[in-house]
């Protein structure tokens, strides 16, 4: 099974009535964006750029970022998206050279693009280092844990004045959609950006106010509880009143039972981590669009996360 999914894994994920879901790769480096491609991505959906940041004294320079940036471009090839999302960091993850101050709430203080707002010359630095990607790749770049309009205002104002330096092709511009009050107002935030993607981890610690990690409730946050599927539904009614095309690469797009209410939900792009590309392309082309759209809508009025497993769990089999 694993061999036929392999070798069907290089075709395009349509489903059986003509719907194209576009399979990509959550990566953190070329190594990992080769590796996609051998097993099938058709782009890269999320690339962490923290790698570049993580241990280390002092912060990388635009050149070795732009080194990593181009690497993965390469490894990707011209034709392929590539999703860079900035530096999504925050008071859990402490930076030596990124002095951020203690909180009592670190998952609700300076995190992800607010860090970038916060100190302002490390996020330009890293937007000019993106950007001298931009001739080698269809570049897109993410913001991270982005609430407010706001806060995508600042950061898109940022962005503008380092394409104008730079001289460089701009890129798509994307948010994340992970937080509760960015789902809501998804049909507001679209017309300022190009694609929205849901990181299903965050948005459902978010939603359903539960630590991802906490050992007592990380089994109750659950990304299919409805109330999250209901956030997605929202952003992907937002997104595509506008025309704008949405993508899910929390851990929810890499669970096959996931897939066929992501997909009944509209969702238009899955990325997922690298081992999983074959399984989930060879699951999509399994799917009926139209049955999963009536099935997600079914679904969406259901009470528990139970309610919805045993629903799903129904279908697959
Ligand atoms: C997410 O929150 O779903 C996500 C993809 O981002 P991370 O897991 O890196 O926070
Ligand atoms: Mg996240």
């Amino acid at each position: 099974k694993r061999a036929e999914e392999m070798a069907a894994a290089s075709e395009a994920a349509i489903t059986t009535d003509g719907h194209h879901i576009e399979v990509v790769a959550n990566v953190r480096n070329a190594a990992d964006t080769q590796e996609g491609v051998t097993h099938g991505a058709e782009g890269v959906g999320l690339l962490r750029s923290e790698f570049l940041f993580d241990d280390r004294d002092t912060a990388p320079s635009e050149e070795e970022q732009a080194a990593a940036y181009k690497a993965v471009a390469q490894a990707l090839g011209h034709d392929r998206p590539l999703v860079i999302r900035t530096l999504d960091v925050g008071g859990d993850k402490p930076l030596p050279y990124l002095p951020l101050p203690r909180e009592d709430n670190p998952f609700l203080g300076l995190r992800g693009i607010r860090v970038s707002l916060e100190y302002p010359e490390i996020f330009r630095t890293q937007l000019r280092a993106i950007l001298q990607a931009a001739p080698l790749a269809r570049l897109h770049i993410m913001f991270p844990m982005v609430a407010t309009l706001d806060e995508l205002r600042a950061a898109k104002a940022i962005l503008a004045e380092e394409v104008q330096a730079s001289g460089h092709p701009s890129a798509k511009v994307g948010v994340m959609i992970e937080v509760p009050s960015a789902a809501v107002m998804a049909e507001v935030f679209a017309p300022e950006v190009d694609f929205f993607s849901i990181g299903t981890n965050d948005l459902t610690q978010y939603t359903l106010a539960m630590d991802r990690g906490h050992p007592k409730l990380a089994k109750q946050a659950d990304g299919l509880h409805p109330s999250v599927l209901r956030m997605i539904s929202l952003t992907v009614e937002g997104a595509h009143k506008h025309g704008k095309w949405v993508g899910v690469c929390g851990g929810l797009a890499s669970d096959a039972m996931a897939v066929p209410v992501l997909v009944g939900l509209g969702v238009d792009e899955l990325s997922v981590s690298v081992p999983a590309i074959p399984a989930i392309k060879a699951l999509v082309k399994r799917l009926s669009h139209a049955e999963c759209t009536q099935m997600a809508n079914e679904i969406l009025h259901l009470g528990t996360a139970a309610e919805v497993r045993s629903r799903l769990a129904a279908y697959a089999d």
